[in-house]
């Protein structure tokens, strides 16, 4: 009995060429996770279907945790196939996949067999009949309901027989490498990291760019926010993660500008090096984790001023419309949440001003940037020096077929 995972995937969109890139993008995300298990596992694709074949003695539960982090699976079942493809043999091997697979079975169920082989000596009737009967003796507190079944156990009879019922859902989403590559600004915070989430659902390869200000950020941040890129890698793949030291950039701006204007002016600084950071990358957009009206920095007005800082590319916001309580969910769901409250200081708020302005004004704070012409291209450039690269979350590909 070869133990397996069929992987469903929506199919909208995915016509003609562009099917081959999307299933080979999924069948290279699906290897990239299982590279965290031990054991040889198999990626196929066998006439338009994506199949995992496990090794003998494998983590159940290890693999169903690595699918349900892979994009552009919508759902996947445990599949038993089994090379004997005598009637016997089925039923045996479906009232084992049923003992297998459920805790509880008092669910209503129907059989449902396919046969592409027309030869076999039972039709798709018959063999539903005596499946089920199998399954009505060897459990019996199930039932029958060819109409609303809670369960249909396939029994699809090709080349060997593939048995599969149960449904687990998938992440959704496209297969990442399927859309191109964006900037995320990542903080430790709550927000960005599902921000990051968000775009990476969508296909998209995720590079970040985190900012730090030592000493009055300590090395412990940084290395919470590399646990975040961590956690988010597990969805998105290898994230390239640049640390850029912002802390003289930041004292600059704190001698020379207004204090109510400051976390305005650095959010500015920060998309400026996260754009050339980008465009140096092959990055297409930048992604934050701002939704309007959160704090001070994120009523309109301030993301207005913060958006005019970046000339050459779109910035995204994928938690424009959603209340905080909505990001805790995500989070909460992604397993970002609990790294993120994790109390350690912020770049954003060491300097931070009782009272900064809600309602900045463009002309204003770039009147106040021009007192910082003197020195700020250097520094600028001298940041993007230092950036200190740290690639985060990639696996070893020496076990090709792994
Ligand atoms: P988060 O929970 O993502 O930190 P937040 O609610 O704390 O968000 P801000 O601190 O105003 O909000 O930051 C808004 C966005 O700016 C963040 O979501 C992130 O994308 C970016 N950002 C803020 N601080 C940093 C930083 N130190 N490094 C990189 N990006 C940052
Ligand atoms: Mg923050």
């Amino acid at each position: 009995m070869l133990h397996s995972f069929l992987i469903k995937y929506a199919e909208i969109g995915v016509k003609g060429k562009n099917r081959y890139i999307f299933e080979d993008a999924l069948i290279q995300q699906i290897k990239y996770g299982l590279r965290r298990l031990d054991g040889h596992y198999g990626v196929t694709k066998v006439s338009g279907r994506v199949y995992v074949e496990c090794p003998e003695d494998f983590d159940y539960d290890g693999t169903v945790d690595v699918l349900r982090h892979v994009f552009g699976i919508t759902a996947f079942c445990p599949m038993e196939r089994i090379a004997d493809r005598s009637i016997e043999s089925i039923k045996k091997s479906a009232v084992e996949y049923i003992r297998n697979n459920y805790d509880k079975t008092d669910f209503s169920f129907k059989v449902d067999t396919k046969r592409a082989d027309k030869g076999y000596p039972l039709n798709s009737m018959e063999a539903d009949a005596i499946v089920g009967e199998a399954i009505l003796e060897a459990f019996p507190e199930t039932r029958v309901d060819v109409h609303e079944p809670e369960e249909v156990i396939h029994i699809e009879i090709r080349e060997m027989i593939n048995i599969y019922s149960k449904v687990i859902r998938g992440a959704g989403g496209m297969p990442i490498g399927t859309n191109g590559k964006a900037m995320l600004l990542l903080s430790g915070g709550i927000d960005s990291p599902v921000a990051g989430y968000m775009t990476a659902k969508r296909g998209v390869v995720i590079d970040a760019v985190y900012f730090h200000a030592p000493p009055y950020t300590s090395e412990r941040a940084k290395q919470k926010v590399v646990e975040l890129a961590e956690l988010v890698s597990r969805y998105a793949g290898p994230v390239y993660l640049h640390v850029i030291n912002f802390t003289d950039i930041q004292l600059y701006i704190y001698e020379k500008c207004p204090h109510d204007e400051l976390t305005i002016i650095m959010r500015r600084y920060m998309m400026k090096i996260a754009e050339r950071i980008a465009n140096e990358n092959d990055c297409l957009a930048l992604v934050t984790g701002e939704s309007i009206g959160q704090v001070a920095s994120q009523t309109l007005k301030s993301l207005y001023v913060t958006d005019e800082a970046v000339k050459t590319m779109p910035v995204f916001r994928p938690l424009i419309g959603l209340d905080k309580q909505e990001i805790i969910d995500i989070s909460e769901k992604i397993g970002t949440y609990e790294t993120s409250i994790q109390p350690y200081e912020d770049c954003c708020t060491i300097f931070v001003a009782k009272h900064p302005v809600t309602k900045p004004n463009l002309k204003v704070i770039k009147h106040s940037e021009e007192s910082l012409s003197e020195k700020i291209d250097e520094m600028l450039e001298e940041a993007l020096q230092n950036d200190e690269l740290i690639i985060v979350g990639k696996r070893s590909s020496g076990e090709e077929d792994k």
